[in-house]
């Protein structure tokens, strides 16, 4: 069966995995449903002409409050890839145990075809629009970056919102994903590549399923591409190369892609892409150009990372991914007809619901942070110092024996809120993995890793709705 949409596809998910959570049809309609949807049309004037652009923001699920999920600013968007967005993020954050419902925005435009004045009025205006609707706010909506927004948009969504509501002391807390400097949290940049990263370790851990794709336990090793060097992707590739020693050996961005099977620092290329414009001419590696950068999904490797749009890996070139695992750093990389074929042919998938948790999941802790209104780390850090002192002070005066100064900062050191940042995201992902995973292996019936990811969500909204009971 072919796919029309990303949202067909999200909807072949969500029915390939409603039968094995026992739940009434009247109920999983509910939860399968888009509860509201916000499109607008706002004027805004760019070089002295009044341009129309188009906007959305989805609400997914109000399961939980507040809703939570990114903005996108892509010439692609329209509201069925919104809601389809949207959609992923109620069972992600269920997944994750992350007490928010799903939701997303959508701005139809190219961000690169503007200039970071006219990309603050679009940003500004839209916030607007969200404000007049209550589809903004702590306690009710919290956006965050997605393709083509980052922390620069962010505080101009949080100023803005500010200046609306002076009297919010909460305010903050109306989007996340914020400079640090602005009441964001250490660590949310790079939270949803470092989740993936988590998530692959986690899976190449699992012995039984290393053995099944004829890999080694563990990810150390392993071969890896990535399509995408945007925030997703190039956090993933770093990450896995520095502390889960993968060696990559593809990637590709707008330009095209480039493949060397002995592999590359891909810290060198990223600097030689910011330098040059473009990662095709980086020395020693294969070239592919703009019109063959699909090629990226069928190199050889041990671990396919898509971290850019959706909808790459469809029923045209599934057949020819010579990947073991696809790991969907990106939403919606493969379609429903896609993930058949790859599940036929023995390939792992990843799925996007789980892997790229980190994003929110880090959000969840920035929002927090901005409703306690104070740093993580900051009342306990010099407290757990000294007593970690007085422990090693007391084990030296003991055994007689001094503990190196290397040794003693490591044991000392009190945890930043960087630390615990990242703590709390490597116990959410291999939590949120062991879950899928048991599902997984428990239930007959389940054959991929998404039913798995699916039912495990579904099953958990269900309970709010079945302990809230459905009103009136
Ligand atoms: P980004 O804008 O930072 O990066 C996307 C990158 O992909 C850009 O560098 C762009 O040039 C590149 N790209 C675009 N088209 C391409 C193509 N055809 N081939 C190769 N490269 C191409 O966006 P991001 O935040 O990294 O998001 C990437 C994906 O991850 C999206 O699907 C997004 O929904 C998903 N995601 C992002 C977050 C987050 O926290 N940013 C969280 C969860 C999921």
């Amino acid at each position: 069966m072919r796919d029309n949409s990303f949202l067909e596809s999200v909807g072949r998910y969500f029915d390939a995995a409603a039968p094995h959570t026992g739940l009434p049809e009247g109920l999983l309609s509910q939860i399968k449903i888009c509860n509201s949807v916000y499109q607008i049309y706002f004027p805004v004037k760019i070089n002295g002409e009044v341009q129309v652009i188009e906007a959305y923001r989805a609400q997914h699920s109000h399961h939980r409050s507040p809703t939570k999920g990114g903005i996108r600013y892509s010439n692609h968007v329209n509201q069925e890839e919104v809601v389809a967005l949207a959609t992923l993020m109620s069972y992600k954050c269920a997944i994750v145990d992350v007490p928010f419902g799903g939701a997303k925005g959508g701005v139809r435009i190219n961000p690169w075809e503007y200039s970071e004045s006219d990309l603050e009025k679009i940003t500004r205006r839209y916030t607007t629009e969200l404000i007049r609707r209550k589809f903004i706010g702590p306690a009710i909506d919290v956006p965050a970056p997605d393709y083509g927004t980052g922390p620069r948009e962010m505080a101009w969504i949080y100023d803005t919102y500010r200046s609306f509501h002076p009297d919010d002391i909460n305010a903050a807390g109306c989007v996340t994903g914020k400079p640090v400097s602005q009441n964001g949290v250490r660590g949310r940049t790079e939270a949803t590549g470092r989740g993936v990263f988590y998530g692959i370790r986690e899976a190449c851990n699992q012995a039984d399923l290393m053995d099944r794709l004829g890999l080694k336990t563990g990810i150390e090793g392993k071969t890896m591409v990535v399509q995408g060097l945007g925030n997703v992707g190039s956090h993933t590739a770093t990450i896995s190369q520095d502390e889960g020693g993968v060696t990559i050996i593809g990637v590709s961005e707008v330009e095209g892609a480039i493949y060397n099977p002995e592999g590359f620092d891909i810290h060198d290329v990223i600097r030689h892409r910011a330098e040059h414009g473009s990662i095709l001419s980086y020395p020693g590696a294969k070239a592919f150009g703009k019109e063959e950068r699909r090629a990226v999904m069928e190199f050889e490797c041990d671990i396919l990372v898509p971290a850019a749009l959706e909808n790459q890996i469809d029923e045209d070139n599934a057949a020819n991914v010579k990947a073991k695992m696809v790991a969907e750093a990106a939403n919606g990389p493969v379609t429903a007809s896609g993930a058949a074929i790859l599940a036929e042919r023995g390939v792992i998938v990843l799925p996007d619901i789980y892997l790229n948790a980190g994003g929110v999941t880090v959000s969840y802790f920035e929002w927090l942070k901005n409703l306690s209104h104070m740093r993580f780390g900051r009342l306990q850090k010099r407290f757990d110092e000294q007593n970690y002192r007085r422990i090693v002070e007391q084990i030296e005066s003991t055994t007689g024996k001094e503990i190196s100064e290397r040794d003693r900062q490591m044991i000392i050191h009190g945890a930043d809120e960087i630390d615990l940042v990242r703590s709390g995201l490597e116990e959410t992902m291999i939590s949120g993995f062991q879950g899928i995973y048991d599902l997984y292996k428990e239930k007959e019936g389940i054959k991929d890793l998404r039913t798995a990811a699916f039912a495990l969500a579904i099953s958990k909204i269900s309970n709010d709705y079945i302990s809230l009971g459905i009103w009136p």
